[in-house]
């Protein structure tokens, strides 16, 4: 057995104070990056704390008792992140996804969806309001989360079986727990609710088909996605991954499949439908196909790092422009300056690292400290 060698995480990633262009005016209203994509998608994550300890996300070794959390004061308030929300939306921001670490674990965050719900797009609409947890404690928020506002959940489950889902979790968590909040979140109206299963080859992998057959039928979307290279600390090994292709096979041939068309661009899943009926199903595979072409989506961290890739190594800090920084002496800008120093981010993007994994510029990014997936959310 191959010694793993566990690094110390801490939280301070590597990240500027963007730019306030001179010219506020000039700034495009819907800017797109080096590869021609628009932003449309925006993920904020509103906590690092998470009441599992998932071993391809969070492993216990490192993110134990002694682990230092964030303080809260650190974290971007209710108030700030709507700010941001707004200027994004300015920006061409339509859709908005809370996650975390665990986001339920944020105190009030109905508040928070609320708050976001209030907004509007230039063309007068709310923002397409999405949350992704993990379940532990959706049965007692699904109702006050779709009373202030939310749109859709998306949860994370990755085992049927109550023992191997223990074992995923890492902290002995009830499964019954999980699929009762699914149950509530479908009872509330948060649907199409989907599901989302990290597949790792010698793991999980014999779940895919009672997974499958346990949501045939239900309405819920399943969506199986492979194991990724995220971070520092899960120990990724290209042998565990099990390519999308072999699980679309695997049901395929206990229930026949046909591929669907994406619902729109940038959609990370390919979706797959039974024959028979019984729904649909998706994969997500940032590994054997990579869907950087079209990808429009932005992290927001919980303290207001804002990161352009899953697997970018370097954040942008628009908590200073909120706060200002007296260290630097940076003023806190209009909400003018904010748009237009982030759409200049916006307009420099160049990420793609799963076009490029594997290849000299992808290793080498690898071979940099990048940010933990529980910081930014997946
Ligand atoms: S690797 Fe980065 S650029 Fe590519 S799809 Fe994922 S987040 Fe987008």
């Amino acid at each position: 057995m191959s010694e793993r060698i566990i690094p110390i995480v801490d939280h301070h990633y590597a990240a500027s104070v963007p730019s306030v262009p001179a010219d506020t005016g000039s700034a495009p209203q819907q800017p797109t990056d080096r590869f021609h994509r628009p932003l449309h998608d925006l993920r904020i994550s509103v906590t690092d704390r998470c009441n599992f300890r998932c071993t391809y996300c969070m492993p216990k070794e490192i993110f134990d008792k002694h682990y230092e959390f964030l303080p809260h004061a650190d974290l971007l308030s209710f108030e700030e992140i709507t700010r941001a929300a707004r200027v994004f939306m300015a920006l061409g921001v339509r859709k908005i996804r809370l996650t975390g670490g665990e986001p339920l674990l944020r105190k009030n965050l109905e508040r928070l969806v609320e708050m976001l719900h209030g907004l509007r797009t230039p063309e007068g609409l709310p923002p397409e309001l999405t949350l992704t947890t993990n379940g532990s404690i959706l049965a007692r928020k699904a109702t006050l989360l779709k009373e202030a506002g939310l749109d859709r959940v998306t949860v994370s489950l990755d085992a049927l079986d109550d023992a191997a889902f223990r074992q995923m979790n890492d902290v002995d968590f009830p499964v019954a727990e999980v699929l009762r909040g699914i149950d509530a979140a479908l009872a509330a109206g948060l649907g199409p609710v989907k599901v989302n299963m990290v597949v790792k080859r010698g793991t999980n992998d014999a779940q895919i088909l009672p997974m499958a057959e346990h949501f045939r039928g239900t309405g819920v979307v399943l969506r199986f996605i492979e194991y990724m290279d995220v971070g520092n600390t899960n120990g990724w090994r290209m042998d565990e991954v099990l390519p999308s292709q072999q699980v679309i096979d695997r049901i395929h041939a206990a229930h026949a499949l046909h591929p669907l068309e994406p619902h729109s661009a940038g959609e990370t899943a390919q979706r797959w439908a039974y024959d028979d009926g019984a729904g649909e199903i998706g994969v997500i595979s940032s590994v054997t196909r990579a869907f950087c072409g079209d990808c429009n989506r932005a992290r927001l961290s919980m303290e207001g790092k804002l990161y352009l890739c899953l697997f970018a190594t370097h954040g942008h800090d628009v908590r200073a422009l909120l706060r200002g920084d007296p260290r630097s002496g940076l003023t806190p800008v209009s909400d003018e300056q904010l748009r237009a120093a982030l759409a200049q981010v916006w307009t420099a993007r160049d990420d793609r690292y799963s076009l490029l994994r594997g290849t000299a510029a992808g290793l080498a990014q690898r071979a940099e400290r990048r940010v933990e997936m529980s910081y930014i959310g997946g």
